[in-house]
């Protein structure tokens, strides 16, 4: 006789389940985008997020940086602005979070809570005093930077672009004030998206354990926006001696999950490329704009024609984490409303987030793992952090 295993219903439901990234708020400002609409080819609203039990999501404020040039506050109060909108909409069943125990205190209200993540510093415009506003308004996490290296720390993106100026460290002496004052704060300090000296250096010089709120291994799928183990390890080890770690939340996008479809993406690259032109040029003679919209539909038409990769290689991600830097330092980070619809086969919403669940019992994954996989990590993480903005700050960092 085999021991009866929980069902995996009922080890989702009875997780706090949290995603620390959804691009929905492009949605809000860009489409006039209610949680309560249908999803209308999106992947997150109130009805998938009911259906999948999501607990917390951390929306992102993400400011695209060549569109909105001269304009980065702004563009991030609007996203802010429009985050903190939906919540007043949906109050009966959503609530704004800016705390772990809001988290938990939602949960137990049964809300969902939503809650704001920046990503990409050159929000911040070089500014400590922006980064202290958009804490007051809400903001819990910040990726120093997103596909595009900033005046202070570097990008993956760019980061082999010799044209794109870099800074000698992968951070510079203000981007590790940035770091400081994130922890004094209590804001958490994201290195998704960041070039590897980046990586490091953030990881030396935060006092707190530092998350990746949308990222995977590059063990899996080379890509330089993903993690090598010895970057999954020392996450793992982020915070000091003293810390539990981080947690390197997994993104969902097919281009990052499978070697297979980001080969294929690749061999698409050019022709994808001379479309955009194409369509940019007409847009032009026609004066008016080309807009993101626009750009989104026509690569998406490319990418609709790569076969989907299975749910097994999401799982391989969380499971190959796991197995590198440990069960406690993996979590999830969709990158719902951000991937162009590419997302493994069978995982269409937050509705199927259940589906997770399922794969990683039948991996023989316990239920008590499940559930710090699903949001008991994070929430460990946001705590630490939380205890760590509440220590007096040294002048110096303390490694
Ligand atoms: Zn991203």
């Amino acid at each position: 006789m085999t021991p009866s295993r929980p069902s995996a219903i009922e080890v989702h439901n009875s997780a706090t389940v949290i995603d620390t990234h959804a691009d929905t708020p492009q949605r809000f400002v860009d489409e006039d985008f209610d949680l309560g609409d249908p999803l209308g080819g999106g992947n997150l609203n109130l009805d998938s997020i009911r259906k999948g039990n999501l607990g917390a999501e951390f929306f992102s404020i993400w400011v695209e940086p060549t569109r909105y040039r001269g304009q980065y506050a702004r563009r991030t109060l609007e996203l802010i602005d429009a985050v903190t909108r939906q919540v007043e909409r949906h109050s009966d069943r959503m609530v704004l979070a800016t705390t772990s125990g809001d988290i938990e205190r939602a949960h137990q209200d049964r809300r969902f809570a939503a809650l704001m993540g920046i990503e990409g510093g050159h929000s911040i415009e070089n500014s400590l005093a922006l980064l202290r506003q958009y804490y007051a308004l809400g903001v819990r996490y910040m990726t120093l930077t997103w596909s595009n290296s900033n005046d202070w720390a570097d990008s993956s993106g760019d980061i082999a672009d010799p044209s794109v100026r870099h800074t000698p460290r992968g951070l510079s002496a203000f981007g590790e004030g940035v770091v400081s004052e994130m922890n004094r704060l209590g804001m958490i300090v994201d290195v998704s998206h960041v070039a590897d000296p980046t990586f490091y250096r953030a990881q030396a010089v935060s006092r707190a354990p530092i998350i990746a709120s949308h990222s995977c291994a590059r063990a899996l799928c080379d890509h330089p926006r993903n993690m090598t183990d010895d970057m999954l390890v020392a996450l793992a080890r982020s915070g000091g001696p003293n810390s539990m770690g981080g947690v390197v939340q997994v993104n969902f996008f097919s281009g990052f999950i499978s070697q297979t479809y980001r080969d294929a993406m690749k061999a698409m690259q050019a022709e994808v490329d001379s479309a955009l032109l194409h369509a940019r040029g007409a847009a032009q003679s026609q004066g008016r704009d080309f807009t993101y919209a626009e750009e989104e539909r026509i690569r998406r038409g490319f990418m609709d024609k790569i076969a989907r990769p299975p749910l097994r290689s999401l799982i391989d991600h969380i499971d190959h984490i796991a197995k590198v830097a440990g069960v406690d330092h993996v979590g999830l980070g969709s990158d719902f409303d951000g991937v162009s619809g590419q997302l493994p086969d069978g995982i269409d919403s937050a509705a199927d987030l259940p589906k997770i669940t399922e794969a990683l019992l039948d991996r023989a994954f316990s239920a008590e793992d499940c559930r710090k996989i699903l949001g008991g990590n994070l929430l460990r993480v946001f705590r630490e952090v939380e205890a760590v903005s509440r220590e007096p700050a040294t002048e110096t960092p303390r490694r």
